[in-house]
């Protein structure tokens, strides 16, 4: 059993939990800050900070959410039950509405009439460089994950507020280094992705892995790639073509065994999008690098790997920003299930032997929209299937959502506070293999096992569908390379 003592909190506690500030060319600013260009001189981020809210409230819609938000929110602390970091740390700054409460007082003191003689008539002075530094803690230590939005009688939905703090933070270059240097190879570096991966070194992964597939499966499947008119463009977080080799090749296997009209487009080939972490601007600028692909190869739909945030910034926001488009975005997760209800897909039930259970990703899962879908698939060909309870809507998160995964310096925190309720749930299944079909989720849930010291192997769904479909006339999911009869597939 996972236990939280003071010990862990202190551990988890002792890397990032406050805000620090450095010393940058003479300038203080928060650890978050990255761009020298917007290095602001002291005493200046409250004025800047309100440049930029303006600005946003001007360009865009939020106002009405702030104004509803602002009017009815009751301060019941009923959102408190469902966040797991509260759950964990019984920290009154925790608690969901506090954090959500630090921007809405910011727009209330200044962007409302009654804010403004309010705060003249008790000599508030409002907007505060420590205002700034908390805020932009407390909006880093949330994982996004809505979970407490679920639980609210109003209806308040904390990870969009937390999604607009972050975005503001941003405009005066408060922003995790991690999701700035990524975003911005993705945008204006030479290779034009998160991970950096150049074309060359793309195609001979996507080689590889059609080797590998020959090897084990017994059949030679080429992934089409730049194919014109194609139904769907494939798109992966690009670091899965060389960290997910299993899930990767799951998904041209459930592709190829389907018939299916796909292409993965050598222009454009990642599908993560930071920006729905930190900057409605960037995420906006990454889907128009997905258009223009889209509109080159001509395809009719888009198609995402295993990715939640990937999946859910293209679905939920593509077509906002490249609305003449108007292009279906689906999950690919979704297409293997139809594939399966339209039986065109065979699996060997006897290759997955060992207790599985199921890690729903937040971004797909709690709008309710990929919930259903990998359970059936799941048992089509698993036999000893464990749900975890919750699940579904109202799963818990990974513990690394909303871009913290990939702040490494968070890894404690993540780990022992936001996760920790995740590795506790997944021990109580007595599983020995946990799927998790999401990139973020995967990277955070193996380092949660890791650090909770809980033995159970994560693994993506199209890892375990590579494992058993059989694609070749034999009737046979994994052939031995080398011709040996008595060869066993390995971890099967
Ligand atoms: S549950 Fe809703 S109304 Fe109650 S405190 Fe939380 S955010 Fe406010
Ligand atoms: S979005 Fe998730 S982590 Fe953030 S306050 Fe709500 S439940 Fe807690």
């Amino acid at each position: 059993m996972i236990s939280f003592t003071e010990e862990t909190r202190q551990k988890a506690f002792s890397t990032q939990r406050k805000p620090e500030t450095v010393e940058s060319q003479g300038l203080p600013h928060v650890r978050f800050h990255v761009e020298e260009a917007h290095l602001i001189p002291a005493g200046e981020r409250p004025k800047k900070f309100l440049e930029a809210f303006a600005a946003i409230l001007k360009h865009t819609n939020y106002r009405f959410m702030l104004d509803q938000y602002s009017r009815v929110s009751a301060k019941c602390a009923r959102c408190s039950a469902n966040c797991q970091i509260y759950e964990t740390t019984h920290a009154p700054e925790d608690v969901p509405c506090f954090r959500s409460e630090m921007l809405l007082s910011i727009y209330r003191r200044h962007f409302t009439v009654g804010g403004a003689v309010k705060g003249r008539l008790t000599g508030d002075v409002g907007l505060t460089e420590e205002k700034i530094d908390e805020l932009a803690d407390s909006v880093y230590n949330c994982t996004a994950c809505r979970r407490c939005t679920l639980e609210c009688p109003m209806g308040i939905d904390h990870g969009l507020i937390t999604h607009l703090a972050r975005w503001i933070l941003a405009e005066i270059g408060i922003a995790p280094r991690a999701l700035v240097v990524s975003t911005r190879e993705q945008l204006v570096g030479a290779t034009g992705n998160t991970s950096a991966i150049p074309l060359p070194a793309l195609q001979d992964t996507i080689e590889f892995l059609e080797e590998e597939i020959a090897d084990y499966k017994g059949v030679e499947i080429k992934v089409p790639m730049d194919v014109e008119g194609a139904e769907y463009m494939f798109i992966a977080p690009v670091s899965d073509w060389m960290m997910e080799a299993e899930t990767l090749m799951g998904c041209i296997c459930a592709l190829h065994a389907g018939g299916v009209s796909w292409t993965v487009g050598t222009q454009y080939y990642d599908a993560i999008n930071y920006g729905l972490f930190y900057s409605d601007h960037h995420l906006e600028q990454v889907l128009h690098k997905v258009e223009a692909e889209v509109k080159r190869l001509g395809v009719k739909k888009i198609l995402i790997g295993e990715c939640g945030h990937a999946s859910r910034s293209a679905k939920f926001f593509y077509n906002v920003f490249a609305e003449q488009l108007n292009i279906p975005v689906i999950n690919i997760l979704e297409v293997t299930h139809d594939l399966l209800k339209q039986g065109k897909l065979k699996f060997d039930t006897e290759i997955i032997k060992e207790k599985v259970t199921y890690h729903d990703p937040c971004n797909i899962a709690r709008p309710g929209w990929v919930i259903e879908q990998p359970r059936e698939i799941i048992k089509a060909f698993i036999k000893n299937y464990e749900e975890m309870t919750p699940s579904g809507r109202d799963n818990l998160c990974c513990g690394g959502g909303g871009g913290t995964v990939s702040i490494d310096e968070l890894r404690p925190y993540r780990t022992l506070i936001t996760g920790r309720r995740k590795a506790e749930q997944i021990e109580k299944t007595g599983a020995e293999i946990v799927i998790a079909p999401c990139a973020n989720c995967k990277k955070q849930v193996r380092e949660l096992l890791e650090d909770n010291e809980v033995p159970v192997e994560l693994v993506g769904l199209h890892d375990l569908i590579y494992k058993a479909i059989i694609l070749s006339d034999d009737g046979i999911a994994w052939h031995d390379p080398m011709g040996d009869d008595d060869w066993t597939p390995p971890d099967a």
